[in-house]
């Protein structure tokens, strides 16, 4: 399942790609497949000529006088060894080779910028940008949350460690109302409502592309079981799993689905300012969108079904909604190559404005978007079928994940943007209103 062809034939294309992505450690790959490759074909060439003369032997052992047969049938038996060992050996390259192969990351879509630099589409919102306000003036989440009793750190830092958190009172209901409203818009779309499992077989999510460490080195996904099993970092994984070793048919397509849990990060190594309060934790909740749509097909067919960039674009245009309707003023940008991870081939990421952050980069991410052309439903196993699905043909639909809604970040957003400093409160925003039994203003207790 995996295309190796495209290695072979481009192995240089590979490699820089692995540059550009910053997979550094993995830019020798394509070469060493292309060797291995090259060892692979020497020894189905010997293979064939030693399998034709062992069915040669056979042939001359059924018909060999009596007194030449033992000596024939020793020449037999050492080939039959030979053969074996070489089969062995065989067996050994192929299972290298696919190994390289599946560690090396998706090719890059030209839209990526090379580098480590995003370049910004839109701005959702540019009314409500912030006027420049003195930093010290600057009130955080985090005071938010303790003046209004909203959050804890503490109570969580002794029951589970730093990184986990308490939500209380209101914060619970905009929890529960971001959720929901999420969910809403996403269903009014025609997105199917899923609640997957977290907990998932360590192989799923190396499938999606997460590896317990990442390309730093960093441990990015919580293990169980001695490794058997892993904490979902995003609902992606169960949902891209749901359809492994699956052939749809392309009237299926595009299957669109979101689903709504729990997400774990082992976030090693991200201490630091910018991880004060909700902003990075290791647990919170995520609705995410995720859909399979056809790869780009003659013109025929492509013009019945919406392509994986007419659903990319579905996507950004929720995640548009959703951020605007709440208020937030936000960017959108266009991620680097070196942003990209292992499955996708773009990235769009959405930073909304948030005031704490305001003394360097006042933008922090909330939500991300990406098309993973055939990485995933490869190694998953997942096909469409085509000719109407009489023929035997098949090729692999492209997957693509979008957060619907990252809670603790919107959270952030909705809390430092609301504050009433006058009223010592923060506002709600309007849509979420329904969803919270009509509460409009979070105050003191
Ligand atoms: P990702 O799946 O890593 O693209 O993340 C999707 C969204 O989840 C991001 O845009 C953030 O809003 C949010 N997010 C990711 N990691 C964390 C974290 N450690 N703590 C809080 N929110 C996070």
């Amino acid at each position: 399942v995996i295309n190796l062809k495209s290695i072979r034939e481009n192995p240089e294309v590979h490699a820089q790609n692995c540059l550009d992505r910053n997979y550094t450690a993995l830019s020798g790959y394509p070469a060493r497949i292309v060797e291995l490759y090259d060892e692979w074909a020497g020894l189905q060439k010997s293979l064939r000529g030693d399998r034709e003369r062992a069915n040669a032997l056979s042939d001359a052992v059924r018909k060999a006088a009596k007194a030449d047969k033992a000596e024939l049938v020793k020449e037999a038996q050492l080939l039959k060894a030979k053969i074996g060992t070489v089969e062995v050996k065989e067996r050994e390259l192929e299972r290298d080779m696919k190994e390289l192969a599946l560690a090396l990351p998706n090719s890059t879509h030209p839209e990526s910028p090379v580098g480590t630099e995003p370049s910004i589409l839109d701005y959702i919102n540019p009314d409500n940008a912030p006027r420049k306000v003195d930093p010290a003036e600057v009130i955080s989440h985090t005071q938010i949350g303790v003046e209004l009793k909203l959050m804890d750190f503490a109570d969580a830092g002794v029951v589970s460690g730093w990184g986990w958190y308490y939500l209380h009172n209101e914060a619970v209901l905009l929890e529960q109302a971001l959720v929901n409203y999420a969910l809403s818009l996403a269903r009014k779309n025609g997105w199917m409502l899923v609640t997957p499992p977290s907990i998932v077989y360590s192989h799923m999510a190396a499938a999606c592309g997460f590896r317990p460490r990442d390309q730093n080195g960093e441990q990015q996904i919580y293990l169980l079981n001695e490794g058997q099993h892993a904490l979902a970092g995003t609902a992606e994984i169960p949902l891209a799993g749901m359809h492994a070793n699956k052939t749809f048919g392309l009237e299926d397509l595009p299957m669109k689905m979101v689903g709504v849990g729990r997400a774990y990060r082992a976030e090693a190594g991200a201490r630091g300012v910018d991880s004060k309060g909700l902003y990075r934790v290791h647990e919170f909740t995520k609705v995410e969108l995720f859909a399979w749509a056809p790869p780009p097909l003659a013109h025929h067919e492509e013009r019945q079904h919406p392509t994986a960039d007419d659903i990319f674009n579905e996507m950004l245009q929720l995640q548009k909604t959703f951020l605007s309707s709440l208020g937030l003023h936000a960017r959108i940008l266009e991620m680097p190559t070196t942003d990209l991870g292992a499955s996708a081939s773009r990235k769009i990421d959405i930073e909304a404005y948030m005031p704490s952050r305001a003394h360097k980069d006042p933008w922090g991410e909330v939500s991300s978007l990406s098309n993973c052309t055939d990485y995933q439903s490869r190694r998953l196993n997942t096909r469409i079928k085509l000719d109407g699905g009489s023929g035997k043909k098949t090729v692999f639909p492209y997957t693509l994940n979008g957060t619907a809604c990252a809670v603790p970040r919107v959270l952030i957003a909705i809390l430092e943007n609301g504050w009433d400093g006058a009223k010592g409160g923060v506002v709600v925003p309007e849509v979420l209103r329904p969803f919270m039994g009509g509460i409009d203003f979070i105050g003191k207790k």
